[in-house]
């Protein structure tokens, strides 16, 4: 009744497909899930951000600094940076889709990579801007499926306003040097806005890898995505920031709901910080069971794509589907791709040694 009153951009949009009902699946099942779809943290929060939810728990009356102005400065402090050089979110979910409210809309272009992350062509959508995905790496290339930044530099035109690039990216994994974003980065106008999104920065130690926030100094157009959701274990309190010169953090601003961080996620991402320790065994751990995961899969003659990150995309060829349903009558909740366009794989995150195991048996089972 209503639809002729829906924005055109709105009406042609379809909801964000999360995969599976993971509440449903667990109230159906009679065991705890063994869940690797969504690419959490399976050793959780840490101990000092457990500590910070405590104390700051009797202030859930009031409401939250609008500013965020304490966690802005210990992550002004972590990264060299000016505080007015940061814009929080309730996970950076949100900001993705206000840099495309901010900088795009109709007649406006907006660039990312085949197989990239999802939210980034909703965002454009949602707007009325045209979408378009560059091709990515072909199957047999060393970085399968990943970013080919001369291709998105090749799709990029006048009227092009933004350009998400995730790196490493989900769903594939892979990821692009320093050297290659900032050879990217020169070739490209200096007014269209780049998003790097770095949510699984945290992760990486390939030794071509570097974040792009330094570079955020020379670049006015350039900004840097991260979240607190994946290696902090925080997806549950929402939290994620971007880091850019103050002109852009500025505009975003003016967008921004003034309360949108709410006040056990502010504390907890600030003492997330400050709990580097929790943070180094959270990433070394992944990297021991995500090596151990990959080779074990492959060694059952399954394509696994190279990963920096806290999942593994992997090739289960046509039977993907089938194989998708039968793990989870094993209570193995794994993420279909077919979303992606990639609907012969599935992506697996990287579990606990237990939760691997698991996982490991039950596709022995099912194949
Ligand atoms: C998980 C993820 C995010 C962020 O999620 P939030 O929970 O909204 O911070 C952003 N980008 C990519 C590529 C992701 O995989």
């Amino acid at each position: 009744m209503l639809a002729h009153r829906v924005q055109p951009s709105i009406r042609v949009l379809r909801t964000y497909d999360p995969g599976h009902d993971l509440v449903a699946l667990r109230n159906a099942a009679n065991q705890t899930l063994v869940e690797l779809c969504s690419n959490e943290n399976p050793y959780g929060p840490s101990p000092g951000a457990r500590d910070a939810i405590i104390r700051h728990i009797d202030e859930l009356a009031l409401y939250p600094d609008p500013r965020g102005g304490d966690l802005k400065r210990a992550l002004a402090e972590q990264y060299s940076i000016a505080a007015d050089q940061i814009v929080l979110g309730n996970g950076s979910h949100e900001l993705l889709m206000q840099l495309a409210q901010v900088f795009a809309g109709p007649d406006t272009h907006v660039v990312a990579s085949q197989y990239g992350f999802a939210v980034y062509a909703i965002a454009a959508a949602a707007v009325g801007a045209r979408f378009e995905a560059a091709d990515a790496l072909p199957f047999d290339n060393e970085m399968a499926g990943g970013h080919d930044l001369d291709a998105i530099a090749a799709a990029i035109r006048a009227e092009t306003h933004l350009v998400y690039l995730a790196n490493p990216n989900n769903p594939t994994g892979t990821w692009f040097g320093i050297d290659a974003l900032a050879s990217f980065l020169s070739r490209i106008p200096t007014d269209t806005v780049v998003a790097i999104d770095e949510a699984y920065a945290e992760f990486v130690d390939a030794p071509e890898w570097a974040s792009a926030i330094p570079l955020v100094q020379k670049y006015p157009n350039l900004i840097v995505m991260r979240t607190f959701s994946k290696a902090h274990g925080l997806a549950g309190l929402r939290i994620g920031y971007g880091i850019a010169q103050t002109e852009l953090i500025g505009w975003l601003e003016r967008i921004r709901e003034s309360f949108n961080v709410n006040l056990l996620g502010l504390a907890a991402a600030e003492a997330s910080l400050r709990d580097q320790n929790a943070l180094e065994r959270s990433v070394s751990q992944n990297k021991i069971e995500r090596e151990r995961l990959a080779e074990l899969l492959r060694a059952r003659g399954l394509f696994v794509f190279p990963s920096q990150t806290n999942f593994l995309l992997v090739r289960f060829g046509e039977a993907a589907t089938r194989i998708d349903e039968a793990l989870r009558a094993h209570n193995v909740v794994l993420r279909p791709m077919g979303g992606y366009g990639l609907p012969d794989c599935l992506r697996i995150t990287v579990g606990t040694a237990e939760q691997n195991a698991t996982l490991l048996a039950a596709i022995d089972a099912v194949r």
